[in-house]
């Protein structure tokens, strides 16, 4: 079956793997938005927003109008714009993450085991990316801090070409535990959206996170 989707963000580092590896599945991008504005050929049956907090108006006006889900991996969102997106999911189905690798799930997992565990120990947040990284700290590494539920330092690297790399470390007196995910390409992220693509598809409404796309039932 082939998916016909609109991208926002499709001239970006996200949008561009996107667009291969969803073409290398049979699927097709019929609508593009970005910094430039929009080019179209046909009407979309998924938006994927990979793009910057400023577009997200744009990505639910595309997502009312054609009364499609919404796969959106767009970091640095406000509050505000998180609880819109909580409110449309009424209406609409959407998979929202900061991280569609399934590592980054593994690390979370590993992280809710040692925070239930290791009560009373530091813990610490670092976070590495390539330069041209708009955000700091990264969605991720609030996604980690939001998971230990209380105060944690997280330290930020910008860096060369690295597509993203999360630590979290747990220090008692004596010892330390440290759990690290490197992404080594853009590529499982994309392998992620399009897992989320075919989940939500058949959705009805919702707000899903990238966890319950790998593991629900
Ligand atoms: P990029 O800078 O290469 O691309 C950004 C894209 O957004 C470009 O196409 C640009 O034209 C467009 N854009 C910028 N401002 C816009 C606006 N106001 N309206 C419409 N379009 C606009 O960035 P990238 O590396 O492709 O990352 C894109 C987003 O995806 C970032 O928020 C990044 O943190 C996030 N990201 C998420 C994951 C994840 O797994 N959730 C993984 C990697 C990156």
């Amino acid at each position: 079956m082939q998916i016909k989707y609109g991208l926002i963000g499709g001239s970006g580092r996200m949008g561009k793997e996107i667009e291969l590896l969803l073409g290398e599945s049979g699927h097709k991008c019929v609508l593009k938005y970005d910094v430039l504005g929009e080019w179209k050929s046909g009407d979309p049956e998924i938006i994927i927003d990979f793009s910057m907090p400023q577009a997200l108006n744009n990505t639910l006006g595309y997502v009312k109008k054609y009364k499609i889900p919404l796969v959106i991996g767009t970091t640095g969102l406000s509050e505000e714009q998180l609880n819109t997106l909580n409110t449309m999911s009424q209406d609409f189905p959407i998979v929202q993450s900061y991280n569609f690798s399934v590592g980054i799930q593994m690390l979370l997992k590993c992280t809710e085991i040692l925070k239930e565990n290791l009560p009373g120990w530091d813990v610490e947040i670092s976070e590495t990316h390539h330069r041209f990284k708009k955000d700091k700290p990264s969605g991720t590494a609030i996604m980690i801090k939001n998971l230990i539920g209380r105060e944690v330092n997280i330290s930020s690297l910008r860096l060369g070409n690295i597509p993203g790399n999360h630590t979290v470390s747990f220090g008692g007196l004596g010892e330390v535990i440290s759990i690290t995910h490197s992404a080594t390409s853009r590529r499982t992220f994309t392998e992620g959206v399009l897992k989320s693509v075919l989940f939500v598809m058949n959705k009805k409404n919702g707000l899903f996170s990238f966890n319950e796309v790998l593991f629900q039932k």
